[in-house]
């Protein structure tokens, strides 16, 4: 068998790595490289199309034997980003969850520039076996910041892989790290894994993060404003379960509710669980009616969740009546609507959790700055989305894998040395690895 990453081995997002099992090929996600800062003007300089796109043989229509198949472990961009700027061969099917990719859907539409998923998508289904090519898949939950995130067992030619995803075991997903963790998968062949915090050998977990934020609530009378990503469901969990312990009130945009409505249908659908997250049935969650929730009141496909949202909208006499008792989940571009519509920002506090290195991004820089002037003390509260370098080593520890590739890392030499040079082989894009 032959392992290929063609994107992921020297960098921390992009992921696209291709097994090929005699003339059996398959990719494990097709990801876009992350925007990177330029340093001259702080801007985010995103990758053209032409820097997305991978001309991997078969991948598109270029007369080559399809692709058997492109497998996606989560609906973040550096994972599934190269789908979008090129459709892939329709003969290639595209196989993620059925949440997945009503969530890819929902994030393409909301930008100004809206863009969409087209490609032949088939769902699996967490702890379910599905066949792709030569290659047998099955996918288990992992904790990441993304709503759902698989890693995945691939079995062929009597061999046994795992391949991570994006994974850490310090959010709200942390049982279903130790349910893999604890899982007996077999003799493990090759472990490719995430190596995104390598450096880093500990860290603040979600718990933490919720302790450290009812800290700031608790006693306090003024409004909390919290900026982080409207798909990091762990900190909007913990803000509603705050917010309802503390008799204040979440306030969130439309973007997010549908977000949580659009997982929560979904996963009920698919396996008959019912997520713990913040849902419309809360009585202390309230939707704001910021730029988003207008954007996804015109959109026909979601009219069916706006009128459920609808009971929970309130106006910004609402929100200036109660402005001391809110938490308000915000994101860059905030300050534009907070400037026309909240008048008084009287012993209100900034909560910052999302990942310390975006501040230098223009986007960023200027929303906090807004903050500041308005007089809001700014909190750093944050836990990452990613694996610190202990609990990679459990995983290695209980997988015992013969080889190891590290992937979505700039530090894969810490692989090296945590591990050693016989097992851990460090590759560089377009580089393989016989099995
Ligand atoms: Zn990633
Ligand atoms: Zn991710």
């Amino acid at each position: 068998m032959k392992i290929t990453v063609h994107r992921g081995a020297e960098e921390v997002g992009g992921n696209t790595i291709e097994l090929q099992s005699g003339d059996s090929r398959i990719l494990l996600d097709y990801g876009a490289p992350l925007p990177k800062i330029d340093p001259a003007t702080n801007k985010n300089v995103y990758p053209t199309p032409q820097e997305i796109i991978l001309n991997i043989p078969g991948l598109y229509a270029d007369g080559t034997r399809p692709l058997d198949g492109i497998v996606i472990s989560h609906n973040h961009g550096d994972h599934y980003g190269g789908l979008i700027p090129k459709p892939v061969n329709p003969a290639v099917p595209v196989w993620m969850t059925a949440a997945m990719e009503e969530l890819i859907r929902i994030s393409g539409k909301m930008p100004r520039d809206a863009t969409e998923l087209r490609a032949t998508i088939q769902h699996y289904r967490k702890g379910v076996p599905f066949t792709v090519g030569a290659f047998k898949l099955t996918a288990y939950l992992m904790d990441h910041s993304a709503p759902e995130a698989f890693a995945f067992l691939i079995e062929a030619e009597g061999k046994r892989i795992i391949y991570t995803g994006d994974y850490r075991k310090h959010g709200n997903k942390r049982a279903a790290f130790q349910q893999f963790l604890e899982a007996d998968l077999g003799p493990i062949d090759l472990m490719l894994t995430e190596g995104t915090q390598s450096t880093v050998l500990s860290g603040p977990t979600q718990q933490q993060v919720l302790q450290d934020i009812e800290s700031l609530v608790s006693g306090r009378e003024g409004a909390v404003y919290v900026m982080c990503s409207g798909q990091d469901l762990d900190v909007i969990t913990s803000l509603s379960e705050i917010a309802q312990a503390h008799g204040r009130y979440l306030a969130i945009d439309g973007y997010i509710a549908l977000v949580l409505e659009t997982l929560k249908d979904q996963v009920k659908r698919d396996s008959g669980v019912n997520l713990q997250i913040p849902g419309l049935g809360d009585e202390h969650l309230k939707i704001i009616d910021a730029p988003a929730t207008a954007k996804i009141a015109r959109l026909p496909e979601y009219a069916a969740v706006y009128a459920r949202m609808r009971p929970h909208l309130v106006d910004w006499k609402w929100v200036n009546a109660n402005h001391k008792r809110l938490i308000v989940a915000v994101r860059t571009y905030s300050q534009y609507w907070l400037e026309k519509y909240v008048r008084d920002f009287t012993d209100a506090v900034l909560v910052y959790s999302m990942w310390n290195g975006y501040k230098v991004e223009e986007s960023f820089h200027d929303t906090l700055e807004y903050f500041k002037t308005k007089g809001l003390p700014e909190f750093p509260v944050h836990a990452s989305g990613h694996a610190y370098f202990s609990a990679v080593r459990e995983l290695v520890a209980s997988k015992q894998p013969r080889h190891i590739i590290p992937i979505h890392t700039e530090h894969p030499e810490n692989f090296t040395w945590a591990f050693g040079r016989d097992r851990v082989h460090v590759l560089k894009n377009g580089g393989s690895f016989e099995l």
